[in-house]
């Protein structure tokens, strides 16, 4: 039995990955659950899981929580904030840890379980983008595993030769007979629009994935792009591949998660229904197969797979993040922690769909750090960035 922690357990892919362990209970034990404020969502999981910790990262949610499960009788103990969050990422006993906390705020309890030389299951790309290099040589010299979640690479290592699987990050990929990877991009809910008709968009019009139900920071980012282009920073870094080894092609039904194409010509595709729980299982389980929940793809009614080429000009954000991430590990921390900032502010609705590209473009272009080589150097860019583009949107509301 794999005893797991999830970091990020009431979000989107928590409450996936914990509908898998209530389908496979004699496979999985829950060990460990974090999440931000959502207590009630929180006392539901361990009325079920009974896990022996939980951490919030507010202190509040924490106290309700422990009072809660105190009144049921439930004996999970309960600790709060961010220091308590790293330090039970390393937790002894645990085998797997699912890295799904939202935006930076996943990156040191991720280092965290990557120094205690866990397996890692990685939904939070944006620990992986915004520290490449430190990032890879902890996994290499902790002996830590990681399993990708994000259903495009979680595809691509599905129809990965097992040597690759075996040894992700550190392979050449022609050495394997790998021509490229083909990253599918569904062109989320404004596939069709034209750049101009984008301003009057509302949140909630936004966060309207039309294939996948996603947490709301990452349907935003679906909807400008930028998540394609975090994805393929993402590639980059866990596949060792490339520039001339990448590729993004636009499939609006979100039925092949990605491919990989051989020398001899040949093309590997993962194809489900867009649910992210086949992604998790796998990820899970590999190199065995479990049962997801999953919806079975029927092949009758899937009369059109359509593929287009990105267009760059409707969604400047796409090629912004594959810029930045040519330009250095510092153009992609400031990228990322302006879009953090960018991609709040209009869900809050301060300011419009368009300015999130608009602001992105010019905090990057204005921002020049020289390369980190420590966590704390990536964190004070984070940092320095959050400030200057939380002043660039106050300079425009007001
Ligand atoms: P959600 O917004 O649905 O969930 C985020 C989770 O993180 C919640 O449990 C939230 O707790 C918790 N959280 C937020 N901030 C903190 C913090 N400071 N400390 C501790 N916990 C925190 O996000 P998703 O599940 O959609 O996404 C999670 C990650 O997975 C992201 O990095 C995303 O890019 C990636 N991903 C998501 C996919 C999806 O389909 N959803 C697909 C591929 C990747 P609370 O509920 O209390 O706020």
């Amino acid at each position: 039995m794999k005893k797991i922690t999830v970091l990020g357990s009431t979000g989107s892919i928590g409450i996936s990955t914990l509908s898998i362990v209530k389908k496979n209970p004699s496979l999985f034990k829950v060990i460990v659950l974090v999440a931000n404020k959502n207590f009630s969502i929180m006392l539901q999981q361990c009325e079920f899981f009974s896990p022996d910790w939980v951490v919030m990262k507010n202190k509040k949610s924490a106290d309700i929580l422990r009072k809660r499960l105190k009144d049921k009788k439930i004996k999970t103990e309960v600790l709060s904030g961010n220091k308590a969050i790293c330090e039970i990422a390393s937790l002894k006993e645990v085998d797997l840890v699912i890295s799904a906390i939202v935006g930076m705020a996943g990156l040191l309890p991720t280092l965290s379980a990557i120094n205690a030389g866990k397996t890692i299951l990685l939904a939070n790309k944006e620990s992986l983008i915004t520290c490449g290099i430190i990032f890879m040589k902890a996994l290499a010299s902790n002996k830590a595993k990681i399993f990708p979640i994000d259903s495009e690479h979680n595809a691509i290592f599905q129809v990965l030769p097992k040597f690759v699987q075996e040894n992700l990050g550190t392979v050449n990929l022609k050495k394997n007979g790998i021509k490229s990877i083909i990253l599918t991009a569904s062109g989320g809910p404004f596939f069709n629009f034209k750049k101009k008709d984008l301003s009057f968009i509302t949140p909630l019009e936004a966060c309207s994935h039309p294939n996948w139900s996603m947490g709301r920071k990452i349907s935003i980012d679906s909807a400008t792009m930028i998540n394609k282009g975090f994805e393929y920073a993402e590639a980059r870094w866990l596949f060792n591949a490339s520039s001339s080894e990448i590729d993004i092609v636009i499939h609006p039904q979100s039925i092949i998660h990605s491919m990989v194409e051989y020398i001899d010509g040949s093309v590997l595709a993962q194809l489900a229904v867009p649910d992210m729980k086949v992604a998790i299982s796998y990820a899970m389980s590999w190199p065995n197969r479990i049962s997801s929940g999953a919806n079975f793809l029927n092949f009758n009614k899937l009369s059109n797979l359509t593929f287009f080429k990105p267009d760059f000009i409707q969604f400047p954000c796409l090629k912004l993040a594959i810029d930045a991430f040519s330009q250095g590990q510092s153009a992609m921390i400031v990228l990322n922690a302006v879009n953090e900032v960018t991609v709040s502010a209009f869900l809050n609705s301060k300011i419009s769909f368009n300015k999130i590209s608009e602001i992105n473009t010019d905090i990057l272009m204005s921002s020049s750090f020289s390369e980190p080589v420590s966590i704390e150097e990536v964190l004070e860019i984070d940092k320095k960035t959050r400030i200057k583009s939380q002043k660039k949107i106050s300079s425009l509301i007001n």
